[in-house]
């Protein structure tokens, strides 16, 4: 079975200032976004 991709998640890297650490959020995402590592307020 082939895999199809229906939708294209545009995945963004957004860089802690705090802890320094990326993680990914979705890039339709608009606003603060809440670091999953150290709770610091990043904005998206
Ligand atoms: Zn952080």
């Amino acid at each position: 079975m082939k895999k199809t991709k229906t939708k294209t998640a545009q995945i963004v890297k957004i860089v802690c200032k705090k802890c320094k650490k990326n993680f990914g959020a979705d890039k339709n995402y608009i606003g603060v976004i809440t670091c999953p590592y150290c709770g610091n307020y990043v904005e998206g």
